[in-house]
């Protein structure tokens, strides 16, 4: 959903909140506060107010009731198929470390895209720690990843290293993964049906880490993940919410390391300052 969508979702939900109040109210359910527009200028105090009347506490219960219930509806809408709303992979019981490896074995045994499939050595699920409030995304595994098993762990990797502990972390405390998780042959772009075919994985790796800053490396993940065609230069240096998450596009360490200027690397350490800023603030 982009976000002038949301909005207009969350114009929906809080219209149908304020009638459902409404229809409360009318009902009798007096200890429902209704929403005002807020007064342009101060009102005068009222002569003489009646004394406050309590609600019997039933009532009181029925409104609490219907105020949770709006809430409720109102969240399941705005966060409808994001990974804010549940995660089916926790429904029964796993922990995350489980929910992963399921996930990670479901990846190991898929035969969606026939050409990744007839050229991988390994899937490459995305590793990192379970607990991790930063996760970072790249396009997809290139040779020494589809080797291993393990997302960015070739010469893009090893800059991905040293701007993960730029902002004083390490990348034991991060889950690094990618819009796809077999190789594509050459090292070409995953193709759409390709990161349509990975997407559920990758979103339910979301569902279960709840991360509260996403970096979407390079362009494919970007256009990928916020649905644009708009390129990396102009998404770069700002967050887009994203499910919940703030996510910051910036560029790919393959592309810095094929541009190694001061103004690039300047650049990159700007998004990820922002990033650092953006996990203290909570
Ligand atoms: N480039 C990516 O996008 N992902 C990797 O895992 C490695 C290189």
């Amino acid at each position: 959903m982009n976000e002038s969508d949301a909005r207009a979702e969350l114009g929906a939900v809080a219209g149908s909140l304020r009638l459902r109040l409404q229809d409360a109210h009318r009902a009798g359910l007096a200890a429902v506060n209704l929403p005002r527009a807020p007064a342009s200028r101060p009102q005068p105090a009222p002569a003489g107010p009646p004394a406050p009347v309590e609600p019997p506490r039933a009532e009181r219960r029925a409104a609490e009731a219907v105020k949770e219930e709006l809430r409720v509806a109102a969240d399941q809408r705005l966060f409808q198929g994001g990974f804010d709303f549940g995660a089916p992979d926790l429904k029964d019981g796993a922990t995350r470390e489980e929910a992963l490896a399921r996930i990670a074995s479901e990846v190991a045994a898929c035969e969606r895209c026939p050409e990744l499939l007839a050229n991988r050595t390994l899937t490459v699920p995305g590793q990192g720690s379970v607990r991790a409030r930063l996760v970072f995304i790249g396009e997809g595994p290139g040779e020494e990843e589809d080797r291993q098993g393990l997302a960015f762990v070739g010469r893009a990797g090893v800059l991905l290293t040293k701007m993960i502990e730029s902002i004083g972390m390490t990348r034991d405390q991060v889950f690094i993964a990618n819009i796809v998780k077999c190789r594509p042959p050459g090292n070409r772009n995953p193709s759409p049906a390709e990161a349509a075919n990975c997407r559920p994985y990758l979103m339910r790796q979301l569902e279960i880490l709840r991360p509260k800053v996403i970096v979407a490396l390079g362009s494919v993940a970007t256009r990928n993940l916020l649905e644009t065609h708009e390129g990396i230069s102009r998404l770069r240096g700002r967050f887009y919410p994203y499910h919940g998450a703030q996510l910051m596009p910036t560029f790919h360490p393959a592309y810095v390391l094929r541009n190694y200027t001061p103004d690039t690397r300047r650049k990159v350490y700007e998004d990820l300052l922002m990033v650092k800023a953006e996990l203290e603030r909570t």
